[in-house]
């Protein structure tokens, strides 16, 4: 896996799990509640994706 897809798979998994970012409204949408830690696993993949870009993983 790369530290990419690693990253990703982190945030993917904070939001399926974190009680914020899962937060629905009564009809079932996502209330997009903000989350400090989202925010971050998001920035750590964004920062993962430029590394990638530039050929940093290899
Ligand atoms: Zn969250």
């Amino acid at each position: 896996m790369t530290p990419k897809q690693a990253a990703f798979v982190r945030f993917a998994d904070h939001c399926a799990t974190c009680r914020t970012c899962c937060a629905m409204d009564g009809e079932g949408a996502n209330l997009n509640l903000p989350c400090a830690e989202r925010d971050r696993l998001h920035e750590e993949y964004r920062q993962a994706s430029r590394a990638a870009a530039r050929g940093g993983d290899r």
